[in-house]
């Protein structure tokens, strides 16, 4: 099933923010997936949640204390003192503060479908995938690590023990790689552009050491080079170094397709031929050895990245 709900749709330009992480991906897919296929939000999750993840300062200061300022961080609003690009408060008709009821619905719904692809085998969220925020701040357009989140409350909940994350967003899941570093029960695998940001771009001096920890599994890519072949060797290490997990989240990002307009996530440049085989491999990889698969969307930016949700969806998600 697909996980919406309205409360997801991030709504960037009422805040003023006009980054390329349009509602118009979410939009199109809804036009063209019949109703039957999606299921409301119903799940909630708490601060106490996200504490598993995020340290109770950074909490405090997102949710309530500094709210605005945690938020213009983590959307690369401000440049040294000055507004960025991406920012335009004058054309703002709501404050910063209220985008954090969608921040927790997307959080929300990526708890959702891990739970409902331990029920039945696989589910879709059409929201989620903030893979770069590190426990003590938002980051690169990721207030909450979400995935994280889900994936704790699933343990504390003890509806798993163990997971994989398959990570093909373009750039590093570098978050995921701090929250599970050596966590011999979460297993991450994130395949991304080997230039670019978070690696070599814009960082804080204090994030340098933080952004080179590697993914447990970690496969830099030189521009297109091999791609799939890399996805593939990198599946069979995952499968023959650890046991079958009880759950794989799959941040599935659309921004490695040729189209995506970010211009730094121009590294990897995949045709959508490629792009829908690279999504036949994981999904393949996964339901051969029926492990349950949780989908997030992470980054696909511009007017044309929903090509690849949609055919992903199409494919894999409106047959009975
Ligand atoms: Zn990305």
């Amino acid at each position: 099933m697909i996980v919406f709900d309205e409360g997801m749709l991030m709504q960037f330009p009422q805040f003023g923010i006009e980054i390329p992480l349009a509602d118009t991906r979410v939009l199109k897919v809804l036009e063209h997936i019949p109703q039957e296929f999606l299921t409301p939000l119903q799940e909630e999750i708490t601060q106490a949640d996200i504490e598993r993840v995020h340290t109770h300062e950074y909490c405090e200061r997102l949710l309530h204390s500094d709210t605005e300022n945690a938020l213009i961080t983590t959307y690369e609003l401000m440049f040294e003192g000055q507004n960025s690009h991406y920012f335009h408060p004058e054309k703002a008709s709501k404050p910063l503060k209220e985008l954090l009821p969608a921040i927790f619905k997307n959080a929300s719904a990526s708890y959702q479908v891990g739970k409902m692809a331990i029920e039945c085998q696989k589910a879709y969220a059409l929201g989620g995938g903030m893979h770069h925020a590190f426990p003590h701040r938002g980051r690169g357009f990721c207030p909450i690590h979400d995935v994280a989140i889900a994936l704790r409350r699933l343990q504390a909940e003890e509806k798993i023990k163990t997971a994989w994350i398959i990570d093909v967003d373009a750039h590093k899941g570098d978050g995921t790689a701090l929250i599970f570093h050596n966590n011999p029960q979460i297993i991450d695998l994130s395949i991304h552009m080997k230039r670019g940001w978070p690696l070599n771009g814009q960082i804080p001096q204090d994030e340098l050491e933080l952004v080179q920890i590697p993914a447990q599994i970690d496969i830099p890519i030189e521009e297109n080079e091999n791609y799939l072949e890399n996805l593939s060797r990198g599946l069979e290490q995952l499968r023959s170094q650890s046991q079958k997990p009880d759950i794989c989240y799959i941040i599935h990002g659309a921004d490695p397709f040729i189209e995506d307009e970010l211009p730094s996530s121009q590294n990897i440049q995949l045709s959508l031929e490629d792009i829908k085989k690279r999504d036949e491999i994981i999904h393949n990889f996964l339901q051969i050895q029926s492990i349950p698969q949780a989908y997030v969307m992470g980054g696909g930016y511009g007017q044309k990245v929903y090509q690849v949700y949609l055919s992903f969806l199409h494919q894999f998600f409106t047959k009975n």
